[in-house]
């Protein structure tokens, strides 16, 4: 049985970046059958189940680039403080994280994402070395009905120093081999979530551990998701230890390649964007966790006119306060307006891109998700941008990154299915998951020591 979505303006995104106005898309199963005008499609489907959304705008579904799921229990916890004890609450509270935390702030995180839109989500998941806290993560997104990649997170040298830090770091025999044995039980062909490898940064991690990463990934064909140049801290590091640039030092130890996302770049120079231009590594940029650390404008500009692959993210809700994309699309639009060239090159339809068909390429799943094209997963989201704070409207796509606040969306397929219906999820009750992460929140702080 067919499943026709009809009436609304479609924001393709295809090659063409075709916008349809009163456009239909039919769906049969898990994926897109047909895209186009309704008139003629609806005339070729007469018994497809229809949704009317005339008045409404459709939209691939948004893909999040970077997040840390357990996050979205401390949540607020390091607001108005110093980048380093930010990071002392931070691992703290990682090292303190049991099994249940874990997927209490992982559902809690999934519904928020599919709330504002999001159907595909990437976690770099780094409650390890227990290995226990990578799993619930991938059950959160199962359970939710989201799409997504789970990075499983290592580190194998002592960060910063502190005591706590100590319990992160485990052997990168221990780290790969049970990133191994994720990979090989989850990434099944077709499957919805799937496990990728997540060495944190180039100074949480040896460089045997790196090199091991890279042929780990190729074996399997997996995603590598590291943080760089988040920090000028990164840079400093790499150049005191290597006395190298830290993509330089990426670069040696024969990890870049296309299939590499390197996360936040804030501090990355001309000749670093070469570098990664060179070896087609994609980009993910955070720019609301960017500004709520303190850490920098990453060379946006820099890196679109260079035509390397950037993707949206949130970053964990430690550093933003929210999952909520849509609220980043406006920041990204914003943000980049010091660079004199950014009207140019970071433009309301980059910013989308960047949160669509450009994010679904950085991490490599292009050929099924950020666009609505037939033969791609029916991953699309349902706008009202009838509101007040979207109307008068110059267009959706400018209503959509400069207008929207975070609540102008409906309803959300993933995968074929109806998974959140006129802004209530279908999937889970959304007021036990709220209560779930809660509790959660507060017996992770008083484990943690870490409640105001
Ligand atoms: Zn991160």
């Amino acid at each position: 049985m067919e499943v026709l979505l009809s009436g609304a303006t479609i924001l393709t995104l295809d090659a063409m970046r075709q916008i349809i106005v009163d456009g239909a898309v039919c769906i049969r199963n898990d994926r897109i059958l047909e895209v186009g005008p309704r008139p003629e499609v609806a005339r070729k489907y007469p018994d497809a189940i229809i949704h009317d959304l005339q008045g409404k705008v459709l939209i691939p579904g948004l893909i999040n680039t970077h997040t840390h799921l357990f996050q979205c229990l401390l949540k607020g916890r390091g607001d108005d403080r110093s980048r380093s004890d930010w990071g002392a609450i931070v691992r703290s509270s990682a090292t303190a994280l049991s099994p249940e935390d874990v997927l209490a702030g992982a559902m809690h995180g999934c519904v928020e994402s599919i709330k504002s839109g999001v159907t595909t989500l990437v976690d770099f998941s780094y409650g390890n070395p227990r290995e226990e806290t990578t799993e619930p993560v991938v059950q959160a997104m199962e359970k939710t009905g989201l799409r997504g990649i789970v990075g499983r997170g290592y580190v194998t040298v002592p960060i910063d120093g502190g005591g706590d830090s100590l319990s992160l770091v485990e052997s990168s025999d221990d780290a790969l081999a049970h990133a191994d044995s994720l990979i090989k039980r989850f990434n099944g062909l077709d499957a919805r979530v799937q496990v990728a490898l997540a060495p944190s940064m180039l100074w949480g991690v040896d460089e045997v551990t790196l090199a091991e990463t890279r042929g780990l990934a190729t074996r399997r064909g997996v995603l590598i998701m590291i943080h760089v140049s988040e920090t000028a801290f990164d840079v400093e590091s790499a150049l005191a230890r290597f006395h190298k640039r830290e993509v330089v030092v990426l670069e040696s130890l024969g990890l870049l390649g296309p299939d590499v996302l390197a996360v936040h770049c804030v501090h990355c120079s001309a000749s670093d964007i070469e570098i990664l231009k060179t070896y087609d590594v994609k980009v993910s940029h955070n720019p609301s966790s960017n500004l709520y650390l303190g850490a920098g404008i990453a060379p946006i500009p820099a890196f679109v006119r260079n035509d390397v692959t950037v993707g949206l993210g949130t970053d964990g809700a430690a550093s933003n306060n929210n999952l909520n994309l849509i609220q980043t699309l406006r920041v990204a639009a914003l943000i980049h307006r010091l660079d004199p060239l950014s009207p140019s090159v970071v433009t309301r339809y980059k910013v989308l891109e960047m949160a669509t068909i450009d994010a679904a390429r950085a991490i490599g799943l292009d050929h099924e998700v950020g666009s609505i094209e037939p033969g791609k997963k029916a991953d699309m989201a349902v706008l009202d941008l009838s509101g007040v704070s979207t109307m008068p409207s110059e267009g959706p796509v400018s209503s959509l990154i400069y207008s929207s606040l975070g609540h102008e969306v409906e309803s959300v397929w993933i995968d074929g299915k109806l998974i959140l219906d006129q802004h209530e999820i279908r999937t889970v009750s959304e007021s036990e998951v709220i209560h779930d992460a809660s509790i959660s929140a507060l017996n992770l702080g008083r484990r943690s020591g870490t409640l105001l």
